[in-house]
């Protein structure tokens, strides 16, 4: 089955609007015309209408590194998936390890904010991935099969069409240490069948499974030849503009 790859930056809390802009004037040149994969930049919501304006009749997408699941409410500080669309972002981070870890985030918190998501039409990306001491006592298997559970339970089938997955180990988060490939396609391989469970094989098999966890120019190439691996989520290298620029380019 042919998946389109899909190359998204996660900005995490770095950036203004001004350097926004700084960013996308230098980065356009250098995937114009890149038709190959899908490319997305996840940006502070600070900075969804720099993005958007600067990225306007581009192939680059713009989204949010987060989302409340209620349409509207007393719930200070927080953005909707409704806000996000007015302002013509089209991609979601869900469940990032580092609002799991900082922020409590649980699997029923990224499940509503999927649900949440989907309905609005966005196009999310769920994280999930395992910490350290998890693999070191062989539980990334229970982990990915309880991460992903939690997050697909109960959505119907008809609504997961846009469902992307990134799985990010996340000793592998911002520390310069990548899962080799063969453990990135076997953790994928098990994201997928749990996928095959909750939705159907059709979807399971078309969904597209991207690696997080130290993507950089120089190891980028060996990771997307994975035929398992369906695209990157890349954090740290994507900040400056010819790094991801490299990456998107592999
Ligand atoms: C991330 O934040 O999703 C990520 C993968 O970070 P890094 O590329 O810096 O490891």
């Amino acid at each position: 089955m042919f998946r389109k790859k899909l190359m998204a930056a996660n900005w995490k809390m770095y950036k203004t609007p001004a350097e926004a802009r700084t960013y996308f004037r230098d980065l356009l040149p250098l995937v114009a015309g890149h038709k190959r994969d899908d490319i997305a930049v996840c940006v502070p919501f600070v900075c969804l209408n720099a993005a958007v304006e600067s990225a306007a009749g581009s192939a680059v997408s713009i989204g949010a590194q987060n989302l409340h699941w209620d349409a509207e409410g007393a719930f200070t500080g927080e953005i909707s998936a409704g806000m996000l669309v007015a302002c013509e972002c089209t991609h979601v981070i869900i469940g990032h390890s580092e609002r799991r870890r900082y922020f409590a985030e649980t699997d029923d918190i990224v499940n509503r904010k999927l649900k949440t998501a989907l309905a609005a039409g966005l196009t999310p990306i769920v994280c999930v991935g395992e910490v350290l001491e998890e693999r070191e006592a062989n539980l990334t298997e229970d982990v990915l099969r309880r991460q992903c559970r939690g997050a697909f339970h109960s959505i119907p089938v008809t609504m997961a069409e846009k469902l992307v997955v990134a799985y990010e180990p996340v000793w592998a988060i911002g520390t310069g240490k990548t899962a080799t490939p063969q453990l990135a396609a076997e953790a994928h391989s098990i994201i997928r069948s749990e996928a095959g469970k909750s939705f159907a094989q059709e979807l399971a098999s078309a969904m597209r499974i991207l690696y997080g966890g130290s993507v950089k120019p120089d190891n980028a190439h060996s990771l997307m030849s994975q035929p398992e691996i369906d695209g990157a989520l890349v954090g740290g290298a994507s900040l400056d503009p010819k790094s991801f620029a490299a990456i998107v380019n592999y």
